[in-house]
């Protein structure tokens, strides 16, 4: 199987299988999506899902939340990982947006990363949930999930694994391939023992295919 072959697989399974994959945390508006991502950081988008009604309840809007002090923020963040630093990152990503960009969550990648808190990955997340931008956030998930199937070869970065999902998935299709691939890594493709007699990629995948060979 070529390349240009195993992505239009790929790619033909997810849009029959999961045409309406989007992000499992939840939120509202631009603001509360970059507070989820943010958090999510190192922890499960349940975990997220469970802290994030009471910061959203406190601090309805970037405004609010720039207001916010340490001691008032954190104990609704401890039960995440990494608390201390997304506590001051939060706050500051907020006093930033309403400094800089006039209380309006930025658009662009560029101006994203200039926020505390937010790399390469959580702008992508942005930019492709929010506006629909053919940027590919590549987390563990994406990154395990491309190299099993063959999607990317030799790729040992983030970045290596994003720039050739981008050479090889039509433009328009790259935000929901995003989903696609994350989920399928979260649920399928699990990173200890990949559930591959339930997987209907196996007829295109290059981890499958060499467990055959060696059985
Ligand atoms: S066949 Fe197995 S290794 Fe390949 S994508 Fe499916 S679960 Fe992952």
């Amino acid at each position: 199987m070529t390349k240009k072959e195993r992505y239009a697989f790929v790619l033909n399974y997810f849009e029959t299988y999961a045409p309406n994959a989007e992000t499992e945390l939840i939120y509202d508006n631009p603001y509360q999506l970059l507070v989820a991502v943010i958090l999510s950081a190192q922890c499960t988008d349940k975990r997220v899902n469970m802290t994030t009604p009471a910061i959203f309840a406190q601090y309805p809007d970037v405004y609010a939340l720039s207001k916010a002090t340490f001691d008032d923020l954190f104990p609704l963040i401890r039960s995440i990982s990494y608390p201390n630093n997304k506590t001051k990152h939060l706050i500051g990503m907020a006093q930033l947006v309403v400094e800089e960009f006039n209380g309006e969550i930025p658009a662009t990648v560029p101006e994203l990363i200039k926020l505390p808190g937010v790399g390469r990955k959580t702008a992508n997340v942005i930019t492709s949930v929010v506006h629909h931008q053919p940027n590919m956030a590549v987390d563990t998930h994406v990154f395990r999930v491309s190299a099993r199937i063959g999607l990317t070869t030799n790729a040992t970065t983030p970045l290596q694994t994003e720039l050739q999902l981008l050479k090889n998935i039509p433009t328009e299709k790259v935000h929901i391939a995003h989903h696609w691939l994350i989920l399928h890594g979260r649920y399928t493709c699990v990173a200890r023992s990949p559930k591959c007699g339930e997987c209907g990629l196996r007829p295109a995948c290059k981890y499958y295919a060499q467990l055959i060979k060696a059985n």
